[in-house]
């Protein structure tokens, strides 16, 4: 049977993805980390007058002269205050922040002015351009503009966006998600260490890995190795069923891979193996009459990382509605060489600082059933299909924090 590419499994996903999940609105704080379901139109023009960006004195222009001319104090607005009017000839104590009264056009930082008794001694008009430390009111937004788009991940900078122009609450979309982790073997966190068994890491990892990527609404279940018992869970899970459904192991080739067999019982296999490595037993599909998508992660751990990355986390993009579904790679040369193969590898690596430019470093170890090389590495390379390359060439790379981003 031959290998699906990455890139046709991914445009398949792509193609099938639709929004996904309810709306939830909550307070800027608790979106945090989140993607915008609708967009956010400011409120009020920001800033809502034009404003002092400095300490100092507001005058006219026209008022400073040639020369040295003191100018009476006639007016005081500190931040805070409603713009009053700069009467002619006078001078208006500013502070940073401060509606610029109505008349002046110029501010003065106060470090460049001598103060009087009542009186303010400014630099010649030569020496200042009008218009100058003065911030205009719309410069971030005007009333009624759109500042964030839907499909926007809610940044501590978007909070703070959408915070000046008046919002209290944001839109985001809130899927249910369901990671199962399924395999005789594992042991859940904080049981004693048994004969044969292993922790169970990737039902930590996936949802730890849709938590950083604004899905916290998880819910973790155990599968046995067992037919009768994967397909009771799923039946079970069916009767509500969540928004999208993520599983790890069971979609191999073993006797005791059953949870690809049940997807096609319960519903529709889209594809399955892919040329990806790690990662080949990658399997898409669609559960129950609800069609909720599953995708079925091969048991080893970086292959779920990597399939997460770089399947699952751009058909969520795009069901969000979010830009770019990856980000651009780098492209940086490879301080080692690659050998050619039948499936796209995505190797764990690390951008180092070498020589005033950026190398890529391999781990040693990429083997798909250990995480240590994953913690080593700061991102992931692309080997392509069919060609190797000697060391010094360039490969894509996606640091981690990008992917995430
Ligand atoms: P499978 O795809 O079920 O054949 O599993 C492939 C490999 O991944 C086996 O070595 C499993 O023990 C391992 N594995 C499967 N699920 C997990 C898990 N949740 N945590 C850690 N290792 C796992
Ligand atoms: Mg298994």
């Amino acid at each position: 049977m031959s290998l699906m590419p990455v890139d046709e499994a991914r445009a398949r996903l792509l193609d099938s993805a639709r929004p996904l999940g309810r709306v939830a609105r909550l307070p800027l704080a608790e979106a945090r980390g989140g993607w915008l379901a609708e967009p956010v139109a400011a409120r009020v023009t920001v800033p809502p007058h034009d404003n002092s960006a400095v300490d100092g004195i507001a005058v006219r222009h026209v008022d400073l002269g040639d020369g040295s001319v003191t100018l009476p104090v006639t007016l005081r607005v500190p931040a805070g205050d409603p713009p009053g009017e700069l009467a002619p000839g006078g001078a208006a104590r500013i502070f940073t922040g401060a509606p610029v009264p109505a008349g002046a056009d110029t501010v003065l930082m106060q470090e460049d002015c001598e103060f009087g008794e009542g009186t303010v001694t400014p630099p010649p008009a030569a020496r200042a351009q009008p218009g100058q430390n003065i911030r205009p009111a719309g410069q971030d937004a005007r009333e009624g503009d759109t500042v964030l788009v839907a499909g926007t991940r809610v940044s501590a900078r978007v909070i703070g966006l959408a915070a000046s122009v008046g919002a209290s609450e944001l839109a985001v979309r809130r899927p249910r998600v369901v990671v199962l982790s399924s395999g005789d073997e594992l042991l859940p966190a904080g049981a004693p260490p048994a004969p044969g068994k292993i922790y169970n890491s990737n039902g930590p990892l996936m949802e730890s890995l849709l938590a950083d990527s604004g899905f916290p609404d998880v819910t973790a279940l155990w599968l046995p190795d067992d037919r009768g018992r994967t397909r009771e869970a799923l039946d079970q899970l069916l009767a509500d069923p969540p928004d999208l459904v993520m599983a790890s192991g069971g979609v191999s080739v073993g006797e005791e891979d059953h949870l690809r067999a049940v997807l096609e019982e319960r519903g529709d296999l889209d594809f399955w193996r892919l040329a990806i490595k790690p990662g080949k037993p990658f399997t898409f599909g669609r559960l129950g009459d609800a069609g909720v998508p599953f995708f079925g992660l091969p048991g080893n751990p970086s292959a779920v990382l990597v399939c997460y990355l770089m399947l699952v986390l751009p058909y969520l993009r795009r069901c969000l509605g979010a830009g770019p579904v990856l980000p651009a790679p780098y492209r940086l040369p490879a301080d080692f060489a690659v050998k050619p193969g039948p499936r796209q590898e995505y190797l764990r690596v690390r951008r180092v600082a070498r020589d005033g430019g950026a190398v890529l470093e391999k781990h040693p170890n990429q083997s798909s059933g250990m995480l240590s090389s994953a913690v080593w590495a700061d991102g992931l390379a692309v080997a392509p299909v069919g060609h190797g390359q000697a060391a010094g060439e360039p490969l894509d790379y996606y640091s981690f924090a990008d992917l995430l981003a």
